[in-house]
């Protein structure tokens, strides 16, 4: 049996799920039709404390819209200079929106106030409008670091003070909210727009939704249209994130245990230099100059376990619903026996 440890992307539906799905009621979703599409985007926004969401096919789209209808081309977004927006989506934003970036340093991807306010643009023709600042929870090139709602809320006032609209990368809020214990009814007051993820820890095989304000919400329908993310029966997959939004997110809490076990087992080893502080479900370590990344994978492959090159010197582990206990114990006697020699 495969140890697949390269994402929490790779989980397939369970059986429980699976009929969720089977059974759900749908309709036409571009005609607004799909009663399983309508209920959850109604859910996810009175779960996050908003008015409206559109369920689209992916976080990357959730992202680009939301990006798209809080600008003008022209404009910047300001954001963290490992943001999955600007790092991870294709050069999205400059495509899809026209919009230029202004990449913070962060704390380990947290952005701060001080940090925004020398970097929002005086009014003058030469500089581009700053029109949003884009925070991403849990941040994912910072091995899962997450921020307390009382720091978003002051970064959320600031921001708004100066004009800027909010966005959040939400893909793994809900391992935010666990690690933090915060509420989810509390993030919708402090942005605009806000991208979550149900096909990442939460389980479902695919879908994100972009929940915002109204006033937001039908040009977002109108990009997913351009972007080509209008579905028809997308109830069935809507289905699947109603059972991931019952049924799986208390148990988040195992996936950060496991991963702060897998944290341990590496911090110990002499072929890993370094480990980044394991916040929630994501382990990045950095390997010693003499085990390349590559070879890392193939000897834990021989074992099959598979895992993620992250750059040229760093390791991803992901933990997520398809990794039990059994699992973690192999992969940790696995790590505790590698040779390179
Ligand atoms: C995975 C991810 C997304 C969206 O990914 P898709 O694969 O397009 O669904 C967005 N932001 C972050 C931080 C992510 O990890």
């Amino acid at each position: 049996m495969t140890i697949d440890l390269r994402s929490d992307t790779v989980t397939k539906p369970t059986p429980a799920m699976k009929a969720a799905m089977f059974a759900a009621e749908v309709g036409d979703d571009v005609f607004g039709e799909d009663p399983t599409v309508n209920k959850l985007e109604e859910k996810c926004a009175a779960l996050l404390g908003m008015d409206a969401a559109v369920y689209c096919p992916s976080g990357t789209m959730t992202n680009q819209i939301g990006i798209n209808v809080l600008t003008q081309p022209y404009d910047e977004v300001i954001c963290y200079k490992g943001a999955h927006i600007y790092k991870y989506e294709g050069g999205g934003l400059m495509g899809n929106s026209q919009v230029s970036v202004k990449l913070l340093a962060g704390n380990r991807g947290r952005i701060s106030v001080d940090e925004i306010a020398i970097n929002i643009n005086n009014d003058d023709q030469h500089y581009p409008r700053t029109a949003v600042a884009a925070l991403e929870n849990t941040v994912v090139r910072e091995a899962g670091s997450f921020y307390f709602l009382r720091e978003i809320e002051t970064i959320s006032a600031f921001a708004r003070s100066k004009g800027l609209h909010m966005h959040l990368d939400g893909a793994r809020l809900f391992n935010a909210l666990i690690a933090s214990g915060d509420k989810a009814s509390d993030y919708g007051k402090y942005f605009d727009t806000i991208s979550i993820c149900l096909s990442k820890g939460l389980g479902a095989p695919v879908g994100s939704v972009l929940v915002c304000k109204k006033e937001f919400a039908k040009k977002a329908r109108r990009m997913r249209k351009v972007f080509g993310g209008a579905w028809r029966q997308a109830g069935f997959l809507a289905a699947a994130g109603i059972y991931a939004l019952d049924y799986h997110v208390t148990r988040l809490t195992e996936d950060h245990v496991r991963a702060t076990q897998l944290g341990k087992c590496l911090e110990k080893q002499w072929y890993v230099k370094s480990v980044m502080p394991v916040d929630t479900n994501i382990v990045i370590f950095e390997l010693v100059p003499s085990v390349p990344p590559a070879l890392f994978l193939e000897k834990i492959g021989v074992h099959d376990i598979k895992a993620l090159a992250f750059s040229a010197n760093e390791i991803r582990m992901v933990t997520h619903l398809d990794f039990n206990d059994a699992m973690l114990e192999k992969t940790i006697t696995t790590l505790n026996q590698l040779r390179f020699s």
